[in-house]
């Protein structure tokens, strides 16, 4: 039931023809807006918001130089504390292991609280066809799910949809699936709330069990983290008898005070709040109090590729807060379903190429060229990573990648203005025939996609050099 990424066209393809969805923009531009508002404010009550910053990078930094230690000693708490680990390679590694626990409880639904990871990895799909039916228990998460739809942002999935769209959902789907929306359903966020803890509590009372993403991973206790608004995370923590974990090895910080800084930064970044209303903790298996059986699925699906990226390893520092979303020009305008992933904006035009590779697919290519370099993303970053300096390494990795074979006309324009500007002969013959050439070029249709949309402006009456021998350097008068 919830739509895929899979063969989503290159990023300017997506986005011309989300910029013609005036509804999405108005939606768009209204939430981010009011987000990155609510962000500034609790922000500023911060004296030491940058010292908090350099913190937190340097928590995930030290976490990351070292990371094959710090995920060792993450699986020997785990273990100390009764839970299994298994390591994924990939996505497919990940998804068998979720449906082969899952199947050994005999059970033919599980009930999934936010986890990007699980998306990341297609885990819906994956579970659908093994007779599996995933059910997601996030409100934002249920709104895409039922309407077969693809999350377009990571703290609000549902940021494209308004509240009079949500309610035809509801009505259209949720008695398909369950519980129906109750009758008369009005489209007051209050209302649209209260269906849809009505429909998903008779799925977690019924579900054996559950799966769950983690904020953050901590070595030396082998402690999981969720943070969440809702309080659903925590029914689907606490009430099935199976836990299963699906957690980016990236997630992994050496101690429990590393949390700290984490803990303070991550909520005023998202959701503009001081601290998260729901902080769920779990180690292991605590017997006679929430699951008995506790699985944790250490997830790499090009990670580790990413980490061996000199310049862009900095991205696995993200906590996903999405601050970087709410102050993108271009996220603002297009929405997250452009992006082709899971991982939209900034954050997702550089960690899709980090962790997938360029040079073997068009669309991920074509995120490191979806942004203005305007530089917005850095500045809230709460864990400073640099994304617009990891965006021009992505994209010289990229033209790197497409060399040999037929040259692009823009590469052959720059090899001739290397040419042009490597002799003064050259230059000279160059400057005398641009105001010609400019007029010339307006009119070539090779030159029309181009022009199009920008001004070529007109070149001078006379050039520098015309006019230095003319007034012998400027000593005579003009
Ligand atoms: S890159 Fe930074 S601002 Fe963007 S989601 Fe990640 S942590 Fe937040």
């Amino acid at each position: 039931m919830s739509g895929t990424f899979v063969g989503m066209p290159a990023f300017p393809t997506a986005a011309r023809e989300a910029l013609g969805n005036t509804q999405l923009r108005r939606n768009l531009a209204h939430a981010t807006h009011t987000i990155r508002d609510k962000r500034a404010k609790v922000v500023a009550e911060v004296e030491d918001w940058e010292d908090l910053r350099l913190a937190g990078a340097g928590v995930k930094e030290a976490a990351l130089r070292d990371l094959a230690t710090h995920l060792e000693t993450l699986e020997a708490s785990l273990e100390r504390a009764r839970a299994t680990v298994h390591w994924a390679r990939d996505a497919d590694e990940a998804c068998r292991i979720v449906a082969d626990v899952t199947r050994a409880h005999g059970a033919d639904e599980v009930v999934k609280v936010k986890s990007m990871a699980t998306v990341e990895i297609g885990l819906n799909e994956a579970l659908e066809a093994r007779g599996i039916a995933a059910w997601e228990t996030d409100l934002a998460e249920l709104i895409v799910q039922l309407g077969d739809d693809l999350p377009s942002h990571i703290l609000v999935p549902a940021i494209h949809r308004n509240r009079a769209e949500i309610r035809e959902i509801f009505r259209r789907r949720m008695g398909d699936v369950g519980r129906p929306a109750p009758e008369g359903l009005g489209d007051d966020p209050a209302a649209l709330a209260s269906a849809a803890r009505e429909h998903l509590r008779e799925k977690f009372l019924r579900a054996k069990v559950a799966v769950s993403g983690a904020n953050f991973a901590v070595a030396e206790t082998g402690t999981l983290v969720v943070v969440e608004s809702e309080g659903n995370g925590r029914m689907c923590l606490t009430l099935p008898e199976v836990l299963i974990s699906v957690v980016g090895i990236e997630k992994v910080v050496a101690t429990w005070s590393d949390l700290d800084p984490m803990l303070r930064l991550l909520p005023r970044s998202s959701t503009g709040e001081r601290m998260n209303p729901y902080t769920s903790t779990w180690s292991g298996v605590t017997p006679g109090d929430g699951p008995q059986e506790v699985h944790v699925v250490l997830l790499d699906n090009g990670r580790t590729r990413a980490l061996a990226d000199e310049v862009g390893r900095q991205a696995l520092r993200c906590i996903r807060c999405s601050a970087c979303l709410n102050v993108c020009p271009v996220y603002e305008r297009v929405g997250g379903h452009a992006y082709g992933s899971v991982y939209p904006g900034p954050i997702g035009a550089i960690l899709n190429p980090l962790m997938k590779g360029v040079g073997e697919d068009p669309q991920v290519d074509s995120l490191p060229y979806a942004s203005s370099l305007c530089g917005a993303c850095y500045e809230v970053c709460p864990v400073k990573i640099d994304i617009p300096s990891v965006l021009v390494d992505l994209r010289a990795q990229v033209v790197d990648a497409h060399r040999g074979g037929t040259p692009k006309l823009e590469a052959v324009a720059m090899k001739g203005a290397s040419s042009t500007f490597a002799s003064s002969k050259r230059l000279g013959f160059a400057e005398r025939f641009a105001r010609l050439g400019t007029g010339l070029a307006r009119r070539l249709p090779i030159a029309t996609p181009w022009t199009g949309a920008r001004d070529l402006p007109q070149g001078p009456t006379e050039s520098f050099r015309a006019w230095w021998k003319r007034t012998d350097g400027g000593r005579f008068n003009e």
